[in-house]
């Protein structure tokens, strides 16, 4: 039974309520869930404030909390191997792509925020020799940290990481369809030895546990990672509290490739880039522009391509796409193959479940040609292995087709005319341009959308300036006139 961690203690809901977690390869339950309340919310808030208000982990030196944060750090790479197994059981993202990818990344999370807290500086406004001005910054208090199901485990520890660093105190909801692995932050927060209330954990789902978050009045942030329009219905039930929000949210980010590129990488990214993690990635370049001149052959190829991808068993290190999270999702993005054929494109490859799969949530690498940038399936974000491709002649018309839609998370531009990459990369509506690259993350850039993509960047400096109040002192140096009155 996988518990809540509150203050330091595994926990059940009070009233032993409990949901089920299912394995995406087979949809047969994996662990019953403690199904988490207002209640839980609660106390955990409230163990949360007690080690925020009386306990060592704000006041003490940087040093010191660097210290804890890079033995998480090393108990997380100590454990990989467990993590690793819950995060694949639980998500059906291929084994390698978690071992690889995701989990070193939450190692590293561990070390760079905990090493660029150190760094933290203040400003200094010196005025005429009259005056002193300087801020500096404090911890703000307790976080609501909210988290979806698509690399559940990376995404805490990209929240976590930098609360924890900035000397905050933390509440964490993970996302109901893939519990598992948040509790092994938490059976490594005990391991490290981190103050009791500095970490806590419930699980639950978003309606109940989730909305009791953002609606306390003893959480001071809320990070929250997921859809746009959960995103928006989070502001508006955290406005009452008056919470500072960073919102990540959805996407359905451009990749242009210019006539010009070097089309064999420009290929691979466009491939890799949506169809791993089983297409279940906030900054997949799940809408592919390709200019007209070199539209066929370019497809020809990627078709060729798709229908080679390795769907299979997770767990298998040649796997290249898995099963989706739940079945739920999978009607969902299922339900998006009639809107194509109703709207007249072509299932060029996949669009059902492949054949050899009959349990389990598997959907075919599915390739859809034809596609007009005003139609649903380029419009809104699909979020499974399914990538919509659109032609376009000239940079003018790549520019106008990238921006025209609601999103703004991501965008990648290929080409070898580095006046054109430069140009688009500058015109495109977006927090986040590759050009000539896949999505290839450096800690210290800041992350984030525009747009409905979201609100406030985290990364480097800038997950600090979330996480950290500042105060501004003012300080005279001599007599300055004061008016006076009465
Ligand atoms: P979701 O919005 O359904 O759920 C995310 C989390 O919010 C879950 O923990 C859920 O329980 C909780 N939640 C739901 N309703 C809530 C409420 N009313 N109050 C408080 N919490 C609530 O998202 P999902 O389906 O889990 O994740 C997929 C989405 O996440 C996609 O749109 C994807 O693009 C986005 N995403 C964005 C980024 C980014 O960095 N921008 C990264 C990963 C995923």
């Amino acid at each position: 039974m996988i518990l809540h961690f509150i203050d330091n203690q595994f926990v059940p809901s009070a009233d032993g309520k409990t949901f089920q977690t299912l394995n995406p390869a087979t949809n047969k339950p994996l662990d019953q869930v403690a199904a988490g309340t207002a209640l839980e919310i609660d106390r955990a808030v409230m163990a949360a404030r007690k080690a925020f208000d009386e306990g060592p982990w704000p006041h003490m030196t940087l040093q010191e909390r660097r210290k804890y944060l890079h033995r998480i750090g090393e108990l997380i790479e100590k454990h990989s191997d467990e993590i690793a197994e819950a995060e694949i059981n639980d998500t059906g993202i291929p084994a390698n792509q978690i071992r690889k990818g995701a989990i070193p990344r939450a190692a590293e999370n561990f070390y760079f925020f905990a090493d660029t807290a150190t760094k933290i500086t203040g400003e200094v406004f010196p005025v005429d020799g009259k005056f002193m001005n300087y801020t500096v910054r404090h911890p703000v208090g307790v976080a609501g940290l909210i988290t979806p199901w698509n690399t559940p485990f990376m995404l805490e520890t990209w929240k976590m990481a930098p609360c924890l660093a900035a000397g905050n105190t933390c509440v964490l909801k993970p996302a109901e369809w893939s519990p598992l692995s948040a509790n092994k932050l938490a059976e490594i927060a005990q391991e490290a030895e981190l103050p009791p209330g500095v970490f806590n954990l419930v699980h639950g789902f978003g309606e109940t546990a989730g909305a009791s978050l953002v609606a306390h009045p003893g959480v001071q942030l809320i990070s929250f990672t997921g859809e746009t329009t959960t995103g928006k219905e989070i502001i508006r039930n955290g406005a009452t509290t008056l919470k500072r929000f960073s919102m990540e949210l959805g996407g359905k980010s451009p990749n242009i490739v210019f006539e010009d590129a070097n089309l064999d990488r420009a290929l691979d990214a466009a491939v890799y880039q949506v169809y791993s993690l089983n297409g279940e990635r906030c900054t997949a370049g799940s809408r592919l522009l390709v200019q007209q001149s070199v539209y066929d052959g370019f497809v020809e190829k990627l078709e060729a391509r798709v229908r080679n991808i390795r769907v299979g068993d997770p767990h298998d290190p040649k796997t290249d796409v898995g099963p989706l999270i739940h079945p739920e999702h999978w009607k969902r993005v299922h339900a998006y193959m009639d809107v194509a054929r109703t709207e007249g494109a072509t299932i060029n490859v996949g669009g059902e479940r492949p054949a050899e799969f009959r349990d389990g949530n598997y959907f075919a690498p599915t390739l859809i040609t034809g596609v007009r940038n005003d139609m649903r399936i380029a419009q809104e974000e699909i979020f499974g292995p399914v990538l919509v491709v659109i032609q376009f002649k000239d940079d003018e018309e790549a520019l106008r087709i990238a921006n025209d839609i609601q999103y703004g998370l991501a965008a990648y531009i290929w080409t070898d005319d580095l006046t054109r990459g430069h140009r688009i990369a500058q015109g495109i509506e977006s927090g986040l341009v590759w050009v000539n690259s896949h999505n290839v993350r450096d800690l210290r850039t800041p992350f984030g959308g525009s747009k409905a993509s979201g609100i406030g960047r985290e990364g480097g400096h800038h997950s600090f300036d979330f996480y950290t109040e500042i105060t501004t002192i003012h300080v005279a140096m001599g007599n300055h006139p004061i008016p006076r009155m009465g």
